[in-house]
């Protein structure tokens, strides 16, 4: 009888084990530091535990496409939704089926399927020399391709997704012959051939370089907010210009989470996922990328509230990813390298 007994003891602590060992595991593309101080709290939260797996974006897709059926990802976490659509063309995700997700993410900003969704906005606005560029002297990204702008722009390659994106944004909104006038008249103003990262055409900008850029507003605050004074001192001469805040808005993309397609922990996964959007993780994501809020009544950073408020497009961004081959092409035919 006795023996009995401690088997039923052994197998029950056996089995709350296995339930309470419940865990998700998270492909992400984005540095540790920028995410798992809140999926620390997460765990301490719920119990679930989360491993994390960080890489570069296209070689966590590769990865993924590799171990088919018998990959171990949950979700995958990454910025541009060029690369959330990619994986999901390659079928490597599924729907995540939280009505939490689909009530409180503006639709544009997830999937119509619900296969990823949008956790931090990120705004791709004008970056002017205070210096040397007067207010209101340039009111849209259209503005950019009169000659008077010749020689004094400075963006990265046509190699980097948040271009191809932009542009992405263009054909869907304006139309393909539209966008290859735009483009053309923007390569043509160029002040130097396109090299770097985003940091490095705020420097130019700064630098006398060049008068105008195109860079992710985060970068600005990461060089505004660093400990390396001479990066401040650089920032501090470059100002935010909102563009065509009279018609469709300035271009924004998102950094987001998908569910991938063979997910064994997906109940897990899904409350990370709502996990990530209460108002508490939204303020702190957001804070620790310098991006804005995916979730409209979450309140910015000081930071980001000094660049001012602006009106956002409100094309679907799943068309990004859908028009990034005619972006990429466009962009070959102006020359952009
Ligand atoms: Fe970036």
């Amino acid at each position: 009888m006795k023996i009995i007994i401690s088997s039923v003891v052994v197998i029950g602590t056996l089995l709350s084990s296995i339930v309470s060992a419940e865990q998700v595991n998270l492909y992400s593309a984005r540095k540790e530091a920028l995410i798992k101080p809140l999926l620390d709290k997460f765990t301490q939260q719920t119990g679930i535990s989360v491993n994390l797996v960080t890489g570069k974006a296209d070689n966590l897709i590769t990865r993924l496409k590799s171990e088919g059926k018998y990959s171990p990802a949950d979700l995958l976490l990454t910025t541009d939704v060029g690369r959330l659509y990619r994986a999901k063309e390659q079928g490597l995700t599924q729907p995540i089926d939280s009505s939490e997700v689909s009530q409180t993410v503006p639709t544009n900003f997830q999937d119509e399927e619900s296969h990823w969704i949008g956790l931090s906005l990120r705004a791709r606005p004008i970056m002017v020399s205070s210096e040397r560029v007067q207010a209101n002297a340039v009111k849209s990204i259209e503005d950019l391709t009169d000659p008077s702008w010749k020689g004094r722009i400075c963006i990265r390659s046509s190699s980097n997704i948040y271009n191809q994106s932009m542009v992405a944004s263009i054909v869907a909104q304006l139309g393909e012959e539209a966008a290859q006038t735009w483009v053309n008249g923007l390569v043509s103003n160029f002040a130097r051939p396109p090299q770097g990262g985003d940091r490095d055409q705020i420097k130019a900008v700064a630098a006398g370089q060049c008068d105008v850029a195109i860079a992710n507003t985060y970068y600005l605050a990461g060089m505004l907010s660093s400990k390396d004074e001479a990066q401040q001192a650089q920032a501090k001469k470059v100002k935010v210009v909102w563009p065509n805040q009279d018609d469709r808005g300035a271009h924004v993309n998102i950094s987001g989470v998908a569910m991938a397609k063979n997910a064994p922990n997906k109940l897990a996964a899904r409350k990370l996922v709502d996990f990530l959007l209460s108002n508490e993780s939204q303020t702190w994501y957001a804070k620790t990328n310098h991006e804005y809020p995916i979730l409209p009544n979450v309140t910015w950073s000081d930071l980001l509230t000094t660049f001012g408020q602006f009106n956002a497009e409100q094309v679907p961004l799943s068309k990004l990813g859908e028009l990034n081959a005619n972006a990429v092409r466009i962009m070959d035919r102006a020359g952009w390298k």
